[in-house]
């Protein structure tokens, strides 16, 4: 079977609640938040969705440069090829947009990526977890995501995610190390139980990550993500050095090749694995299955995907066996969403049905219309 259409839909979904990083807003109530939504049509007609959820504040790409680098790089090498060859798709991308430092342009090549994943389990008749030959378990655990430098905000989220059955937060911090800390204090005097992740997306000197992880330490965080600069790896290896708190590597990580050196510089004690950040299922597979057999911790995350992309990266944390509450919490976000049917999400768990087709999830093409933006 033979690729004969790719059509791309940029979509701006409205949001329930505003969410900021270090970086500063990736979406808002007033603004919604950037997705865009690729559907990849075969020559028997059967069509495979996959999503982008680009955000300028986490990485450089943007909306716009997804649709363009689909549009225009992408989708004239890939029409004709056969919807089967992943490994031939992504030389194909690879080849159009090269690497930068690290993988060129992967939250769009990872839309493409979703997409034939879905195509080909359609096609094949078989569930994402069918075609790794693996049958696991339904359920993934989510954490429940927290940013805000309110402190009260801060705790009443923290007691809605205890009565609502999640078993972990993942606070954002990286803003000020003092305040930070307060912070970080607050939500686990509110939650001792729970696995609590904290992650600066890069927001600290080392100095002061080195300050943040004493105060961590003595709160008995589980885990300190993406304290330095992405290209910070020796500066990561010293404070690992210098600190009790495993340490986990989210931007410091695209690639299987970024992993390889994270860990030969001894870097990190965890990598975080996203399905966009990776270029799709086919390179967070990798990253997931090196960093599983050099004995790291892994975590899951995305970037506020819709429920489309969180299902499909929920198939892939099933898969690595991620035990630990993994951040997919777009829904969380977002007041509306073009899956008119997908896994049912509640108290803190996402529950798969792995006796479905490709991803699982079904596209409202009515709300796809609604939301398009250009
Ligand atoms: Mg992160």
């Amino acid at each position: 079977m033979k690729i004969i259409e790719i059509d791309v839909y940029p979509l701006n979904l409205p949001m329930k609640q505003n969410f900021r990083i270090s970086g500063g807003s990736v979406g808002d109530t007033e603004k919604g938040a950037p997705h865009v939504f690729v559907k990849i049509t075969a020559d028997d007609g059967t069509e495979g969705w996959g999503e982008a959820r680009p955000s300028n504040r986490w990485s450089y790409e943007t909306k716009e440069s997804v649709v363009s680098t689909i549009e225009n790089y992408f989708k004239p090498v890939l029409i004709g090829e056969n919807i089967g060859d992943l490994q031939k798709a992504h030389k194909l991308m690879k080849n159009e947009i090269k690497n930068g430092l690290t993988i060129g342009q992967p939250i769009a090549k990872a839309a493409i990526d979703i997409a034939l994943h879905d195509l080909i389990g359609k096609q094949r008749k078989q569930s994402i977890a069918s075609l790794w030959f693996t049958k696991p378990k339904p359920s993934v655990q989510l954490s429940y995501l927290i940013s805000t430098d309110n402190i009260k905000d801060a705790i009443e989220k923290a007691n809605f995610a205890l009565e609502n059955g999640y078993q972990g937060i993942d606070l954002k911090i990286g803003f000020n190390a003092d305040e930070d800390l307060r912070l970080v204090e607050a939500v686990k005097e509110a939650i001792p139980d729970l696995f609590l992740r904290v992650d600066a997306n890069q927001g600290y000197t080392l100095s002061e990550a080195i300050t943040v992880s004493k105060g961590l330490e003595k709160l008995g965080v589980d885990v300190f993500e993406q304290p330095l600069k992405a290209n910070d790896l020796l500066g990561h290896a010293e404070l690992r050095r210098k600190t009790y708190v495993p340490i986990a590597l989210d931007e410091s990580i695209w690639t299987a090749g970024d992993l390889i050196q994270a860990i030969r510089l001894e870097a990190c004690d965890t990598a975080v694995i996203k399905i966009t950040k990776m270029g799709g299922l086919l390179g967070a597979k990798l990253c997931g299955e090196i960093a599983r057999e050099a004995n790291l911790d892994l975590l899951g995350g995305g970037l506020t995907e819709s429920t489309l992309g969180l299902t499909a990266s929920a198939h892939l944390f099933n898969y690595l066996g991620i035990d630990r509450p993994v951040d997919l919490n777009g829904p969380m976000f977002l007041e509306d969403d073009p899956v008119s049917e997908g896994p049912a999400i509640n108290e803190g768990n996402v529950l798969l049905n792995n006796d479905l087709h490709g991803v699982g999830c079904s596209i409202d093409t009515q709300k796809i219309n609604k939301f398009r933006v250009g």
